[in-house]
């Protein structure tokens, strides 16, 4: 089946307002405003949420959050809620990211409200998933992917699944300029797509968009993106810099 490819760049704590507005102003002029192939989306840090909202009102650009936290309201210091990333305009959130896993102590299950968190309030979700390089070598890879998919998709039905993105990001691939070759995304991402059936049905797996995260750049995206599973990628650094970002929008498969 034909899956709508996501391109969505991780600006991660990059980007004050100003710089916000333009960079996606110049992503925005590189791919003009015309329908894309691919869903394309940008993710810069909760105070550059409404800045790059306006800066891409009425281009075929999404915005989304890096991080979502699972309740409404209450006694969270420092924490922002779904309803308030969905008041700026952003329409997705990105969850579980690595980085968030490893340095800010991310569990499976808070993975898991999160996203349900930004489904009830409206928001679609790149959930992402991926083992380290210990994980790897020790022959765990895909112990590890199960278990983080079984915990993010908990309780979700197939109807909720079509909010929900995962983003295959092995974690000694990013940041790293390490790439997963085609061959190895192919195999995780084959591999999650059954998990994911095991889990919520069939139709919900085939429908599903699996991308591909760590160190994708201009000349490894067109590789990547001719395989059947790699339903489009998740970029960190070569999403702030617009020229290459869009070369990756507009990958040649
Ligand atoms: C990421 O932050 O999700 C990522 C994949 O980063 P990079 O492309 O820089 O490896």
């Amino acid at each position: 089946m034909a899956r709508r490819p996501v391109i969505a760049g991780n600006w991660k704590m990059h980007g004050t307002v100003a710089e916000t507005a333009a960079l996606a102003g110049a992503l925005r002029a590189q791919l003009g405003d015309r329908e894309l192939a691919s869903e394309v989306v940008i993710a810069p840090p909760f105070t550059s949420l409404t800045a790059a909202v306006a800066a891409v009102k009425g281009s075929a650009i999404a915005v989304a959050a890096q991080n979502v936290h699972w309740d409404k309201k209450g006694a969270f210091t420092g924490e922002i809620s779904a309803a308030m990333i969905a008041e700026t305009g952003a329409t997705w959130a990105i969850v579980g990211h690595s980085e968030r896993r490893q340095l800010f102590g991310e569990t499976d299950e808070r993975v898991n409200t999160r996203i349900r968190a930004a489904i009830a309030a409206g928001l679609r979700v790149i959930v992402c998933v991926g083992e380290t390089l210990d994980e790897r070598e020790s022959d765990r890879t895909f112990d590890v992917l199960g278990r983080q998919i079984r915990a993010a998709l908990q309780d979700l039905d197939a109807a909720a699944m079509g909010a929900v993105c995962v983003a295959y990001e092995p974690v000694w691939a990013i940041g790293t300029g390490r790439t997963a070759t085609p061959d190895q995304a192919e195999e995780a991402h084959r591999e999650i797509r059954r998990m994911v059936e095991t889990a919520v049905g069939r139709e919900a797996a085939e429908e599903l968009r699996i991308l591909y995260g760590g160190s994708v750049k201009p000349d490894n995206i067109d590789a990547l993106m001719a395989r059947t599973n790699v339903d489009g990628a998740l970029v960190g650094g070569a999403s702030l810099e617009a020229a290459s970002f869009a070369r990756i929008v507009e990958y040649r498969s």
